[in-house]
C-alpha cells in the first residue's frame, strides 16, 4: 500500500531535521546517512530541491569530515612534534641534569679524593714523624741501655776484682795459716824427734852402760868359770869335748880374754861348739 504524499513529506522533514541536528552537533557521518535517506525519498517523489539540498549538505558534511580529519591529523602531528620536542627537551634537560649532577658528583668525588689524598699524605707524614720519633727514642734507649750495660759491666768487673782480691787475700791468709800450722807441726815434729832422739840416746847410753856392765860381768864370769880348751896343731877344726867337726856347727868369736897384741889392740879367736857348748882356741 502506497503511503500518502503528505506522510512521506513529514517523514522526509523529520529525517532532514535529524540530519541537520547531527551536522550541527558535529556528527557528520550520521548526518550523511540521514541525508542519503532523504535523497532516496526526494528522488522517489521528484523533489529536485530536496535532492539538491541533501546532496549539498552531504558534500558539506564530507568536507567537514575531511577538514576534521586533516585537523585531527595536524593536531596529531603537532602533538607528536610537541611530544618529540618535549622528549628532546626532557632528554636534554635530563642529560644536562645528569651531566650537571655527574659533574657535581665527579667534582665532589674529586674533592673527596683530594681530601683523602691530603689526609693520606698527612697520615703518612704523621706516621713518618712517629716512626722518626720512635727511632730516635729507640736510639736514645739503646744508648742509655748501652751506658747502663757498660756501667753494670764495670761494676760487675769491679765486684769480680774485689772478690778476687778478697779471695787472694783469703788464700794468702790461709796459706800463711797453713804454713804457720806446718811450722808448728814441724816444730812439734822436730821437738818430738829431738825428744825421741834424746830418749834413744838415753836408752842407747843406758843399754851401752848395761852392755858394758854385762860384758864386764860376763868377762869376769868367763874368766872365772868357763873352761877354754886348747886344740893343738893345724888339722881340721874339731870340738875337743864331743869331736864335732862340722864347720857349720862351730861358731868363731873374738876372745877378749886372750889379748894377742896391746897396740894396736888385737884379740885372739876362740870357737864355740854348736853341739855341746864347749869353748876352745887353737895353738900351733
Ligand atoms: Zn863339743
Amino acid at each position: 500500500m502506497a503511503e500518502s504524499q503528505e506522510n512521506i513529506g513529514d517523514k522526509n522533514f523529520e529525517i532532514v531535521e535529524k540530519a541537520k541536528k547531527a551536522f550541527k552537533d558535529g556528527n557528520f557521518q550520521t548526518a550523511i546517512d540521514l541525508f542519503k535517506q532523504s535523497i532516496e525519498i526526494c528522488e522517489s517523489q521528484n523533489w529536485i530541491d530536496g535532492v539538491r539540498y541533501a546532496k549539498g549538505m552531504i558534500e558539506d558534511a564530507l568536507e567537514m569530515i575531511r577538514i576534521q580529519k586533516e585537523e585531527e591529523k595536524f593536531l596529531e602531528h603537532e602533538k607528536e612534534q610537541e611530544q618529540q620536542e618535549q622528549e628532546i627537551l626532557n632528554k636534554d634537560f635530563e642529560s644536562e641534569q645528569i651531566t650537571n649532577e655527574q659533574q657535581k658528583k665527579i667534582e665532589e668525588q674529586k674533592k673527596i679524593e683530594e681530601q683523602k689524598e691530603i689526609e693520606k699524605q698527612k697520615k703518612i707524614e704523621e706516621q713518618k714523624e712517629i716512626e722518626k720519633q720512635k727511632k730516635i727514642e729507640e736510639q736514645k734507649k739503646k744508648v742509655k741501655q748501652k751506658r747502663f750495660d757498660e756501667e753494670k759491666r764495670k761494676e760487675e768487673q769491679k765486684k769480680i776484682e774485689e772478690q778476687k782480691k778478697i779471695e787472694e787475700q783469703k788464700k794468702i791468709e790461709e796459706q800463711k795459716e797453713i804454713e804457720k800450722q806446718k811450722k808448728i807441726e814441724e816444730q812439734k815434729e822436730i821437738e818430738k824427734q829431738k825428744k825421741i832422739e834424746e830418749q834413744k840416746e838415753i836408752e842407747k847410753q843406758k843399754k851401752i852402760e848395761e852392755q858394758k856392765e854385762i860384758k864386764k860381768e860376763t868377762r869376769v864370769e868367763n874368766e872365772k868359770s868357763i873352761k877354754i880348751y886348747v886344740q893343738k896343731g893345724s888339722g881340721r877344726l874339731q870340738c875337743p869335748v864331743c869331736d864335732n867337726n862340722k864347720r857349720n856347727m862351730i861358731r868363731e868369736v873374738i876372745d877378749k880374754s886372750h889379748i894377742i897384741m896391746d897396740y894396736p889392740l888385737i884379740y885372739g879367736k876362740k870357737y864355740i861348739c854348736g853341739k855341746c857348748g864347749a869353748q876352745w882356741r887353737r895353738e900351733e
